[in-house]
């Protein structure tokens, strides 16, 4: 569109929305007139030409603010961002009226949407199926050093979510509901076409909790969208999450035969014509609904079976235990009753074929194992990085692996550079332009074109201009929002993802603390640190509460040291979100990615960081291993123990956190925790309990890698100083990010599992 017209238009729907002329717009109103306009310019889009259509189930889709980022779609984000600072506004001060929507909880959610946005842009007919969370995960806020919770109260009167006609009925034992379906425009980048976003509701959502994030979990009527993964440290929780997956999937899949209908195709053709990719076990009920729901319209059972088995593939986020989720077949009973016998029939036939009580769905203590059913039921099981896949095909689903060896391949996980690059980071994005052309943006492999800059004095000096700008930007947006003040001048090292301790914030902290003891000895390192975490901890998991209630302590114990506070500053982003990374990752010089060896499926973080010229320090997890492999050794920095000897350490039971706790250099950071210092500030009983687990369990094993930790740490630190040859990692790690690109992560889903066209 030119601009000009883009004018005329806005000059138009600002008459129609406001009665009055553009110039008379506030930034609420801009905001309110650009939402109306990508709307419309979105729906007047059609969808890509179907030949299998895909549908991507998962409870969660963490979109972020969708308006650059639909601008950017739509081809217009540069006219209308020229067009508002000629009319005297900021883009981003109008975007900063856009609620961020609350739909996902971290990297799973985040991934969701970022392949929402690829499939669209690579014009692959693709909608998502997840639900319409009204209080969004929550709200974080920090009180005497706590996290206290929130309800996200994120939908507003103007909103993305443009209401449907279409609705279904949900059977729930002893009663039904009505599924309504809210749709979200996912317009696709350089194209024509747009795909959805299907959010499934219910017809009379409740109001806003009075105090906190306490609801009634009973009154699932009103209560079923009013929150994601509800607190399951009660029965009750545990039952609404089962009563929300099955309101998923039952409208999904209803949707999907709806849809199979109209495009004039029958049920025993489904999976000619459809794909069903099952994001985690959340939505794996979709495989005995869609059998449920074929039978009963008169489909013989073997044929159902084999159609929904063709049609699904199933994705595997972890290997943590507790994150396999196991439902009593009780709790299936009293949510979906009519789903019992499919599911006890796809567990008979499984158990005829495989006998081998390992691979069961239904176990003899009567536990449902949903990733069981989706591996026996789906055509594809897939990992999210290469040595998250070979976990699993070697370890934790090897018995799985040896039956269906052709169903498991990788798909190492991808982001999509339009919101992490070109969005977030308007003047690196600029600067690669002006070396290498803008054909990267189609294709992000073409940022090794970078290689050729290397040595370039200009523009490894831009390079450390630009980081030092986001990094002042940054900066203000912490006084501004959280009245955080940060030294520009110092080293941004930081860790940025949801608090677990496999994750390790925890022996991030111990850093802080040996850095804390050194500086009081009067060793100063050669520039001040900035350690910034930010993260939300599950509000029932009390250990990760407690690693945020010692980081905060240590922030505050710091701040008021005149001795340490002009070289160590500890801060934690309140509400780490979407707009928070997205403020976060251009400013970041060091990328924590330190999981203990073997947790971390993928990470995605990791790959946001590497894009914007963060240099990442990590354990060989993950996706970490493929950024070592890309960028070398000397633009890394790695430590800690191995995958296979974890693995092992964890077969064995040998690790012993009490041995490590008792080298003199760990205890001395382990016993600061329960210092007369920090307990001053802090909850004795609070900081105790993490001091004891963290000596007796360390059930992650921070104990064993700190050490290494720390002297890996504190060489990057050291390196920094180098300011030519720190630019240099910079620009190898930008200029191999490019296989971490989603449009790449999608073209393999379609190619190997998909087969849309
Ligand atoms: C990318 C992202 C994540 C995932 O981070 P990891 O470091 O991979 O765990 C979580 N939350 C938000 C808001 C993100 O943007």
């Amino acid at each position: 569109m030119e601009i000009l017209e883009l004018k005329k238009t806005i000059d138009n729907l600002s008459q129609e929305l406001f009665s009055c002329a553009s110039e008379q717009c506030d930034d609420r109103q801009l905001y309110e007139l650009l939402l109306n306009l990508t709307q419309r310019m979105s729906q007047a889009r059609r969808a890509p030409e179907t030949g299998r259509k895909l549908y991507y189930f998962s409870a969660e889709f963490l979109v972020g603010k969708l308006l650059s980022n639909n601008l950017l779609a739509l081809g217009i984000f540069d006219q209308v961002r020229d067009l508002l600072t000629e009319m005297g506004h900021d883009l981003s001060a109008v975007e900063s009226m856009e609620p961020e929507p609350s739909l996902g909880n971290g990297g799973l959610g985040r991934l969701a949407a970022c392949f929402l946005d690829s499939i669209a842009a690579l014009g692959l007919p693709g909608d998502g199926v997840g639900l319409n969370y009204h209080y969004g995960l929550f709200m974080q806020k920090f009180r005497n050093h706590k996290q206290t919770e929130m309800p996200n109260a994120w939908i507003e009167q103007d909103s993305w979510l443009i209401p449907t006609d279409t609705a279904f009925t949900v059977p729930f034992g002893g009663f039904d509901l009505t599924a309504k379906m809210y749709d979200v425009a996912v317009p696709g980048a350089g194209n024509e076409y747009a795909n959805r976003l299907h959010l499934l509701d219910v017809e009379h959502p409740a109001a806003q909790p009075e105090s906190g994030i306490d609801f009634d979990k009973t009154d699932i009527a009103h209560n079923l969208t009013s929150f994601l993964y509800p607190d399951d440290s009660d029965e009750n929780g545990r039952l609404l999450r089962v009563y929300q997956q099955y309101f998923m999937v039952s409208a999904g899949a209803q949707l999907i035969l709806k849809e199979l209908e109209e495009r004039g195709y029958s049920m025993e053709e489904l999976s000619e014509h459809v794909a069903i990719q099952i994001n985690d076990t959340h939505p794996s009920m979709v495989i005995p609904e869609l059998v449920r729901l074929m039978t009963q319209r008169g489909m013989d059972m073997s044929a159902a079976i084999e159609q929904v088995r063709r049609s699904c593939a199933y994705t595997n986020h972890t290997i943590l235990a507790e994150a396999l989720e196991k439902w009593p077949i009780h709790f299936i009973e009293k949510a979906a009753p009519q789903l019992v016998p499919v599911i006890l029939e796809l567990d008979r036939r499984a158990k005829e074929a495989y006998p081998d009580a390992k691979l069961a769905i239904v176990d003899e203590q009567n536990l449902v194992h949903m990733a069981h059913m989706d591996i026996h039921y789906s055509f594809s099981v897939n990992g999210v990085a290469q040595l998250h896949t070979d976990i699993l095909v070697n370890s934790e689903l090897k018995a799985f692996a040896d039956i269906y060896p052709s169903k498991f391949n990788n798909k190492t996980n991808g982001v999509t550079f339009r919101r992490w690059l070109e969005v977030c980071n308007p003047q690196l994005t600029a600067l690669i332009d002006e070396c290498i052309g803008k054909d990267w943006r189609q294709d992000t492999e073409k940022l090794t074109k970078l290689m050729d800059f290397a040595q370039d004095e200009a523009v490894l000096q831009r390079l450390l201009d630009i980081k030092q700008e986001n990094k002042n930007r940054l900066c203000r947006f912490l006084k501004a929002e959280q009245g955080i003040e940060l030294n520009p001048e110092s080293i941004f090292d930081i860790q940025i993802k949801r608090l677990h301790e496999y994750k390790r914030q925890q022996m991030n902290a111990l850093y802080v603390i040996h850095k804390y003891q050194q500086i009081k000895s009067g060793i100063r390192p050669e520039r001040p640190i900035t350690v910034i975490f930010g993260g939300k901890a599950a509000p029932a998991y009390v250990m990760a509460k407690n690693i945020i209630h010692l980081i905060l302590c240590l922030k505050q114990l710091i701040e008021n040291d005149p001795d340490v506070s002009p070289w160590l500053q500890v801060v934690m982003v309140e509400n780490y979100n979407v707009t928070w990374a997205e403020r976060l990752i251009p400013a970041c010089d060091i990328s924590e990615q330190i999981s203990l060896a073997s947790k971390e499926a993928s990470g995605t973080g990791n790959m946001k960081l590497m894009a914007n010229g963060a240099v990442t320090l990590g354990t060989m997890d993950g996706a970490n291993v493929e950024i070592a492999q890309l960028v070398g050794k000397e633009n890394i920095y790695t430590f800690g123990t191995d995958s296979d000897s974890v693995i092992r350490m964890y077969d064995e039971a040998s690790y012993k956190a009490l041995d490590y706790y008792h080298r003199p250099a760990v205890e001395k950071l382990v016993d600061f925790i329960i210092s007369q210092e920090l307990l001053e500030i802090g909850d004795p009983v609070k900081l105790a309990e993490l001091w004891r687990d963290m000596k007796r369990k360390d059930w992650f094993m921070a104990l064993l890698d700190v050490e290494e930790y720390i002297e890996v740490k504190d060489h990057a630190f050291r390196d920094y100083e180098d300011r030519r040859q720190w630019a240099g990692k910079m620009i190898v790690n930008i200029a191999k990010s490019g296989f971490f690109s989603s449009d790449r992560t999608i073209r393999q889903y379609n190619e190997d599992i998909w087969h849309l066209k």
